[in-house]
């Protein structure tokens, strides 16, 4: 038997967002790999083993998983979203090279991300050029984030946060709402998209000056307007021209 690793994309919670291509690589499968709740997601049957571990081991997983593979298992790494943004694609990457050995056989299967599903949900905030910043500081230093951060807002990008805020750094958003208000001013648009397809989700849209820390938990991602980003009826858009 013939191993082969596929990194998979979940998509931002609703199964009808799971493609097809994912289904199929999922229904091969002898082992899946992945955070808790990600690998909850996927249904047990005879013949697959799943192999849930907690946050944070992601060399650990990559590891795993390649050592599974050389044993010929058909092995699947899910992540949420897309594999690729912010997840597992990336750490595999790194676990091949800490290897050294063979690269094994990789697909990465994307998925829809949640900057993408919320922005559908919202209307059209990300339009024009955006770009996507993790908000954690977990493998960069803050310094980083803020100048990043700032950049994109001076270059007047639209923006999408990822890991907004947690409860072991709570002042980290805080910081972020202060620096966005120096760069953008008061009334730039700003929605927070929670839980997204999920049936809890909820996208509040508000000014960048009524926005509070509160607005924003693990399960948001957030995204800012540029300065031409506005409201009709209930949605929200940024125009595809730029003067
Ligand atoms: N690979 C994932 C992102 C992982 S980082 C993707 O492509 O979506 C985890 C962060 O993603 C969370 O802190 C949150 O900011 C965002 N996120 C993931 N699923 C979400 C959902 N259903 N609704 C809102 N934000 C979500």
């Amino acid at each position: 038997m013939t191993g082969w690793i596929a990194v998979a994309g979940l998509g931002p919670g609703d199964e009808g967002m799971v493609t097809a291509e994912v289904r199929e690589a999922l229904s091969q499968a002898t082992d899946v790999i992945g955070y808790i709740p990600y690998v909850a997601r996927v249904a047990p049957r005879n013949g697959l083993t799943l192999h849930p571990t907690d946050n944070r081991v992601e060399l650990d997983r990559a590891a795993h998983a390649i050592a599974l593979c050389r044993q010929g298992a058909r092995v699947v790494i899910v992540s949420s979203g897309d594999p690729g943004v912010f997840a597992m694609a990336s750490a595999l990457f790194e676990g091949v090279e800490v290897d050294a050995g063979p690269i094994p056989d990789i697909r990465i299967l994307p998925g829809i991300t949640a900057m993408l599903a919320a922005a559908a949900h919202a209307g059209a905030p990300l339009g024009h050029d955006f770009c996507a910043i993790n908000l954690s500081d977990n493998l960069k230093p803050w310094d980083l984030v803020e100048k990043r951060l700032r950049l994109a807002a001076q270059a007047d990008f639209a923006m999408a946060f990822y890991n907004p805020r947690s409860k072991s750094r709570p002042h980290q958003f805080e910081r972020t709402l202060q620096v966005l208000r120096e760069e953008c001013g008061p009334d730039r648009l700003i929605t927070f998209a929670r839980a997204v397809t999920t049936p809890e989700e909820r996208i509040t849209t508000v000014s960048l000056g009524e926005a509070t820390p509160e607005m924003a938990d693990m399960r948001t991602v957030v995204l800012v307007g540029n300065s031409a980003t506005r409201r009709i009826g209930k949605w929200v858009y940024t125009p595809r021209r730029a003067d």
